[in-house]
């Protein structure tokens, strides 16, 4: 599957895959991408300071046909090592919210915002998300599901520009780009906050019901 370029951060992007030796996405004389192709720009990109600590690019998994793409913040220190998303506690309890839905891990994408971990999991920095915004869009635009779930308010301020906190916008549907996107909490905000749990479970009957329409 191949994903037009239109958008002005993707062409920024482009041109520094190119800048890469990444010129594999000419086709035909138009522009075009493929998650192979970015997943490969992402695990040598040095476009921000995490790239000096990571041990592992966490790219993203699933189905590159998915209908629902979770969105997450960054990798934390499980993730680091293993090179996966979602695989330390909070993974396990991502499992279990997908299994609420009725799918399974596989029938779903998961990845986030940023691709490299912050140093002792702080919160991501501007510029680094401005940097890694290109391959989440990217993934976006070449999965083309039918709904994106945010976890936590990072996921969710980065892809519709805003700055919004998740106890506001939990459970609100909104647009992005045509996409329907839920946001909910993230997994790791719900380890701490169990009595949060109902609502990520009123969540996942919700996302069920928007791919069932
Ligand atoms: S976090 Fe993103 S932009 Fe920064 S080095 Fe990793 S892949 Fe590149």
């Amino acid at each position: 599957m191949n994903f037009t370029v239109n958008d002005l951060n993707v062409k920024k992007f482009l041109a520094a895959l190119k800048g890469m030796g990444i010129d594999s996405y000419v086709s035909n004389g138009e522009t075009v991408l493929t998650l192979p192709v970015i997943r490969k720009a992402a695990k040598t990109c040095r476009k921000c300071g995490l790239a000096n600590s990571r041990k592992n690019v966490v790219f993203g998994e699933g189905s590159d046909t998915a209908q629902l793409v979770f969105v997450g913040e960054a990798p934390g220190e499980e993730e680091d090592l293993q090179g996966r998303p979602f695989v330390g506690r909070a993974g396990k309890l991502l499992d279990q919210l997908i299994e609420r839905i009725g799918l399974r891990r596989e029938d779903v994408y998961i990845c986030n915002v940023l691709k490299c971990r912050p140093p002792d999991n702080r919160d991501p920095e501007e510029a680094e998300i401005d940097a890694c915004k290109p391959y989440l869009i990217s993934q976006l635009g070449l999965i083309k599901p039918k709904v994106i779930c945010t976890l936590g308010r990072h996921a969710y301020n980065t892809l519709l520009g805003v700055n919004e906190r998740i106890t506001r916008v939990r459970g609100t549907l909104r647009d992005y780009r045509g996409t329907m996107l839920l946001a909910t909490y993230h997994p790791s905000f719900l380890l701490r906050n169990q009595e949060k749990i109902k609502e990520a479970w009123e969540d996942m009957e919700r996302l069920k019901q928007l791919l069932r329409s």
